[in-house]
């Protein structure tokens, strides 16, 4: 794969982070260099709702322990499911 990777400030931690798009640019799936976040996902809606919380840290950092990645997205609100990390492969 050769996705064109950003840096943009995390916007769980407001470490600088890379990431890169996913979903027609409608997700963008982070790699914060902290290790509190390390990998996920949030979705453009989502992440102009998260304006710098923490809420999702605990979530995420469960997630990359059971090699999951977390996806945020919005929906009547924020939520947060598991998936699978198919970029792993
Ligand atoms: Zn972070």
């Amino acid at each position: 794969m050769s996705d064109k990777v950003y840096s943009r400030a995390c916007p769980l931690c407001d470490t600088e982070a890379k990431f890169v798009y996913r979903d027609h640019e409608n997700r963008r799936l982070y790699l914060c260099p902290n290790n509190e976040c390390g990998k996920f996902e949030i979705s453009l809606t989502a992440e102009r709702k998260l304006v710098f919380h923490s809420e999702f840290m605990k979530e995420v950092n469960e997630a990359n322990k059971q090699k999951l990645i977390l996806e945020i997205f919005y929906q009547d609100g924020l939520q947060a499911s598991c998936k699978k990390d198919k970029s792993l492969t």
